[in-house]
Formats: structure tokens, sequence, C-alpha cells
């Protein structure tokens, strides 16, 4: 414990890929806030996405420059930013020396299993960015400072829903008299949970050949908006997608309950997904880069809390809103089991510390006046989904 606490009094510095997004704006408050010097980096390809497709985020977001501006003002305290590509290996090494971080915690992909299946450009462009930006992260870890922690986001798409318990990450087993441990099988659902496959094999290997230390943390479906850090001003806001492309389902649920929209099921609902709030997946983040891999260690940490299906999280959504609320089944445009066991392992950050926000006793509530001020913002015809898993299309 004396250990540990030393560790957590230690303040690090944390350079954080894909800063501008959902997920990565709200970690890199969270760890400044926690007095870790944080940096992060972007190339907007997200802003972009928003663009191709027609749609926005429903609460407004501003400019990075602004948000890291407004942070100083709010608490005294610098984001640097960084401007450009993870494909472009000279500027990532040049960020790694320039910065040169303890730890890089590694968001920066295109995260949408919709989009991944548009077309093949589109599944192209997907694990051409997430493979090809990983593998350059690698390289230049390896080569300025192999001992800088990585802790990359995969997701729990990765391993499918396969008939046997989900372990994080490794798997034991016998066979034929003898016994190895081997990395879980995984059988994921799109070209997007494919790239994150990829990843993962990339990463184990550059922890096994280079002696690289690496956290992969396969997350769960993320819910929420707010976190005690972009609560403080709405400049710190963060990205709400409820498009059918980039809103994730809990969210996408939310803002059709308020907006009188049925909420649209797929298929019978059955599929079981795990699910993570917003406020656990930062504190996730803090506790492994606080808690570093050791060399040469891949580390897979199952990152969700609870696990639901698609009809419980409609139902507890209508359960929750105070007004009437429809529930639609629609024909599943993905290709997933309708019905199918779930048991997942997630005890990995629980041991470091990780204490749940659960939906059973979170206010999913406090999600909906984020929805009822900004719903003039909403385009009802973009939730329709539109991207079929079936056809194949150039
Ligand atoms: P997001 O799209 O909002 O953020 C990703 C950010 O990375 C964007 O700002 C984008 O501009 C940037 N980016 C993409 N490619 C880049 C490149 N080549 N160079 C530099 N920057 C680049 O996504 P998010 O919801 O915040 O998710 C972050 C990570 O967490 C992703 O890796 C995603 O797969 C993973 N994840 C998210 C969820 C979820 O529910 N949101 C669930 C599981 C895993």
């Amino acid at each position: 414990a004396i250990l540990k606490s030393i560790v957590e009094a230690q303040l690090l510095r944390v350079l954080v890929l894909g800063g501008d997004g959902y997920l990565g704006w709200p970690t890199a408050l969270h760890l400044s806030d926690r007095g870790h010097e944080t940096a992060v980096l972007d190339n907007f390809a997200r802003r972009r996405y928003d663009e191709e497709l027609g749609v926005q985020s429903l609460v407004a977001i501003e400019d990075l420059d602004v948000r890291a501006a407004a942070w100083k003002e709010v608490s005294g305290k610098e984001i640097p930013v960084f401007t450009g590509d993870l494909l472009d290996a000279d500027f990532v090494y040049d960020v790694l020396r320039d910065f040169a971080p303890d730890a890089v915690v590694h968001f920066a992909e295109q995260r949408a299993a919709p989009y991944s299946m548009i077309d093949r450009e589109h599944a192209v462009y997907t694990q051409h960015n997430n493979v090809v930006g990983t593998l350059n992260l690698l390289f230049a870890i390896a080569e300025t400072n192999p001992d800088i922690h990585l802790v990359k986001l995969g997701t729990m798409g990765e391993y499918g829903t396969p008939n046997i318990d989900i372990e994080e990450g490794w798997l034991d087993v016998e066979h034929n008299g003898r016994k190895d441990r081997v990395l879980y099988p995984k059988r994921p659902g799109s070209f997007y949970h494919l790239s994150k496959v990829h990843d993962s094999h990339n990463m184990e290997f550059a922890c096994r050949v280079w002696g690289l230390r690496a956290t992969d943390l396969n997350q769960g479906v993320v819910y929420g908006q707010r976190t005690p850090q972009t609560a403080l001003d709405p400049r710190l806001a963060t990205r709400f997608d409820y498009d059918a492309v980039f809103g994730t389902v809990l969210n996408r649920f939310v803002i059709q309950a308020v907006l009188g929209l049925p909420l649209t099921v797929y298929g019978t609902g059955g599929q079981t997904r795990g699910l993570i709030d917003i406020r656990d997946t930062v504190e996730c983040i803090r506790l492994a880069v606080e808690n570093p891999a050791e060399t040469g260690e891949f580390r897979v940490f199952n990152q969700m809390t609870e696990s639901m299906s698609v009809k419980e999280i409609a139902e507890l959504v209508a359960e929750h809103f105070p007004g009437p609320v429809q529930i639609e089944h629609l024909d599943n445009p993905r290709v997933e089991k309708p019905e199918h066991y779930y048991n997942v392992k997630h005890t990995g950050l629980i041991e470091l510390g990780l204490k749940p926000h659960l939906l059973s006793d979170t206010l999913i509530e406090s999600m909906f006046p984020v929805v009822e001020e900004n719903k003039h913002r909403v385009e009802p015809d973009k939730m329709l989904p539109r991207v079929n898993w079936t056809r194949a299309k150039n």
C-alpha cells in the first residue's frame, strides 16, 4: 500500500493522442487536474467526419486552442497542443522528443464501426489510419525512449461474443496434454474492431521483441457527457454524438427519449455489451498511467463495469425518462448474434482501485437536461441507420 501511494504521488508527463475527441479531452483534463504535466495531440480528423456525414455534436464544442486556454483560465494549468497526424512518422518522433512523456495515452483512431463498414474506401481508411498510426507510434517509442508506457484504447468488440467466458486479454489453454498462455482468440464484428485486433497483436509483438511496456484497454461502450472537470465551464464541454454512425447506444437512446422519438433497437435487442460511464473511463486511464506495466509486459484490462443487452438499455432509459417513451425494433443493419452468452472478467482495474459508477445507481436523469438544452441542434433523420453490413461496396 505504501509503494502504491508513492507511485500515485509521482507526477508524470503524459501525452494524450486524440486529445480533441469525446474521451481524449476529458481524460487530458482529468490527468492535468491530478497534477500530471499533460499535453494533447490531434489531427482533427473527427471534426472532418462531421462535415463528411453532415452531422454535429449535440453539445457545441470549442476549438482545441480555445479549450486549452479556458482550462488555463479555470485551473491555472497549461495543456500544450500538438497539431498533426500519427500517419506522419517524423511528426510523431519530433513530438516524443520535444515533450518527452513518461506515458502516452493513445485514443487517436477512427472509432465508429458503421463508418468502417460504409464501403471499401472507409474500411481501408480506418485500418490504414489506425494500424499504421499505432505502428508509427511503436517505432517512435522504441527509438526515442523504450521506457515510455503506452496506454492504448482497444475495445471489448475485439472479442466478439464467444460462447465461453471472456478473460482479460490472455487465455490459458491446454491442448493435447500441453499448456500455454495465448492471446485470447478474437472474433470482432467490423473492420474497425479488426483494426484494434491488429493493433493488439502489433503491440504484444513490440513488447515481446523490443521490451516495450504497454497496457491495452479493451473498453466497453461509453455513456455520459460530463466529468467533474468538463462541467467547470461550458468551453470545456466534450462532444456528444447522437447520429447512427458515431452515436453510442445509451447516449443515442437518451437523446431519442428527450426528442420524443422512438428508441431504435436493432433486431431483438438481445445483443449484450459491456458498458462504462465516462467518469470511470477517465479514472481508468489515470489508474493505468499511475500504475504502469512492467518493462516487456503487454498488459490487458477489460475496461467496462457492467454488461447489459440493448433491449435492457432501452428499457432503462424508458423507465427513468419522465414522459412516455416508445421502443421501436428495426431490422438489424449489422451482422451479430441476436442472443448469446456473455460473461466478461473485468477485475484488473478494480484491483488498481476503480470505484465504478454503475447504471443501477447512476442518475442517467442527469443526461436529460444536457439534451433538453441542445435539442434544437438535432437532425432526427441522422439517427436512422444507413450502413448495411451485408453489402460489400466499392
Ligand atoms: P473520437 O473520434 O471522439 O476521438 C478520437 C480522436 O482522435 C479525434 O479527435 C480524432 O481527430 C483523432 N484522430 C484520429 N485519427 C488520428 C490521427 N491519425 N492522428 C491524430 N489524431 C487522430 O473517439 P472517442 O469516442 O473519444 O474514442 C477514443 C478512443 O477510445 C478510440 O480509440 C476508440 O476506439 C476507443 N473507444 C471508444 C469507445 C466509445 O464508446 N466512445 C468505446 C470503446 C473504445
